[in-house]
């Protein structure tokens, strides 16, 4: 750490001397790297490259020992820390100027246990390394739809993924945490032990601790499975979506169809629709038939390895560019919102701008809405506008029509996803939680009363 170093300290921006770090260094097994040093800016730097935000050190872990010696360091000095995980939050929440970042992409253990089904994951794991470890068992759970996605983040948002209808969301296949609390405690959390905080874990997001270990349940999933992509020409996206909405009214739990308004490789405006059949490979096809009488001019769905369908958004949602989103759930794909949808559509500033509308049904929503903290167990979509851009002129225009078409979508909408939450989303995260927040705000004042873990979608114990 260099002589110039800047912290917050109790809420101030202080600058601290060469040897503030250097005990803190001694304690942990892991790096901690502080402005300029070795790889500051590749750890630093998130899937969304429209945060850069310079923090004070990060504290690479490596395991428990050295989170609960990062968090005791930051509580000993008062110092405000963030937590990363895989790194995509949209709103930059892994990462703050002038605190220390507890960083536990280095910890990406995974041991699958097929005669029990079960598997602990390390909290720096991405779902890829997930996916790659249970399918050489023929197993998963369910989990992102993009597999450079952090494990850690998405579980504790909730996680909404192919499998949600036939299995559940992501924390509802969580079967116990391992976590260090703001006083440095290291609890083993499950339905029996400190079930309350538990209970908060699955949707309530990073506001309780640093979890260190998730253990999930797996299921028979694959390897093979019927997916792909259709694909329509804007001149019937209208149609399409209309017998697309009356169309998953019907789909039983083994199918999920996501929407998407997309480009070609050349930049043309395409209606695709996504399916994700897990039944029978041999009725894949009929299943899928009423889909195609539509005719769509691209088809690429066929026998394919689930784990080519947990990947096929991970170019199109690849790291390395600026992006801003809103989004919300929807219970009612009714013809007004599918001609507002369009007419956005129309507008997209960059051909890489999508809305998106991921499909909420099946074993997800047969779950009541108190079970978990993540509320949202109606059947409907989850809404997303993403602007994404290469160049900064591109930023401001991005930017005004993300807004614009949120502003012409939101009152077709209904609570929001906290994972989907952007950095300008503050005042939505009650919504977030809807009935659930006032339990939330009970756990947070028992596990974390004086709010030490802050830099995330809060939940103020007050
Ligand atoms: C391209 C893309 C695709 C996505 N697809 C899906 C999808 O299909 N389904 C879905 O449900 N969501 C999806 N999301 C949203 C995703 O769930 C969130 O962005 C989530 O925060 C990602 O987790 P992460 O670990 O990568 O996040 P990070 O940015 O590392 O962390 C985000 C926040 O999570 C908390 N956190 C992270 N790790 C820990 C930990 N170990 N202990 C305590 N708190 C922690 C912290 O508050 C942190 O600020 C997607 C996001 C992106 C960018």
């Amino acid at each position: 750490m260099s002589a110039s170093t800047f912290v917050t300290l109790k809420g101030d921006r202080t600058e601290v001397p060469d040897t503030f770090l250097s005990a803190f260094r001694d304690r942990m097994r892991g790096q901690v790297i502080g402005p300029g040093g070795e790889g500051y800016d590749a750890y630093r730097t998130l899937w969304n490259t429209m945060i850069d935000r310079r923090p004070a050190c990060i504290a690479r872990c490596c395991g428990a020992a050295d989170v609960i010696a990062a968090v005791n360091f930051a509580r000993e000095f008062d110092l405000m820390c963030s937590v990363r995980g895989g790194g995509h939050n949209v709103a930059g929440k892994a990462v703050a100027d002038d605190t220390l970042m507890i960083d536990l992409s280095p910890m990406q253990d995974i041991r699958v246990d097929p005669s029990r089904g079960r598997a602990r994951v390390g909290a720096g794991c991405l779902w890829s390394a997930v996916d790659a470890e249970s399918q050489a068992f023929g197993l998963a759970t369910t989990g992102g739809t993009v597999s450079h996605t952090g494990v850690a983040g998405l579980t504790l948002g909730g996680g909404i993924g192919w499998l949600a209808s036939m299995h559940g969301i992501t924390c509802d296949n969580l079967l116990s945490v391992d976590l260090v609390t703001a006083a440095g405690e290291y609890l083993h959390v499950d339905e029996n032990e400190h079930s309350d905080l538990f209970w908060a874990l699955r949707g309530g997001g990073g506001n309780f601790g640093v979890a260190t270990s998730f253990e999930f349940r797996l299921h028979p999933v694959g390897p093979m499975i019927y997916a792909g992509l259709l694909a329509w020409p804007m001149s019937s996206a209208r149609d399409v979506l209309r017998a697309y909405r009356d169309f998953v009214a019907q789909a039983p739990e083994e199918l999920t169809v996501f929407a998407g308004f997309i480009s070609s490789p050349d930049g043309d405006p395409l209606l695709a629709l996504i399916p994700g059949w897990f039944g029978a490979i041999a009725e894949g096809e009929s299943m899928l038939a009423p889909l195609r009488k539509l005719q769509p001019v691209l088809d690429v769905v066929q026998e394919i390895p689930y784990i080519a369908q947990q990947q096929i958004f991970d170019e199109a949602a690849g790291p390395g560019i600026p992006r801003y989103w809103k989004s919300g759930y929807v219970t009612d794909l009714s013809d007004d919102l599918i001609d507002v949808l369009i007419a956005q559509n129309e507008k997209r500033p960059t051909p890489q701008s999508p809305q998106l509308l991921f499909r909420m049904h099946g074993q997800m929503t047969a779950i009541p809405t108190g079970a978990t903290a993540f509320p949202q167990r109606r059947t409907g979509w989850d809404y997303d506008v993403i602007a994404q851009w290469t160049e900064p002129h591109q930023a401001e225009p991005c930017i005004a029509w993300a807004r614009e078409t949120w502003d012409a979508v939101s009152p077709h909408t209904d609570g929001v996803y906290i994972n989907h939450l952007d950095h300008d989303d503050e005042g939505r995260i009650p919504s977030a939680f809807g009935p659930n927040y006032d339990r939330l705000v009970q756990v947070k004042r028992t596990y974390d009363g004086d709010n030490f873990f802050r830099l995330n979608n809060n939940i103020p114990p007050d």
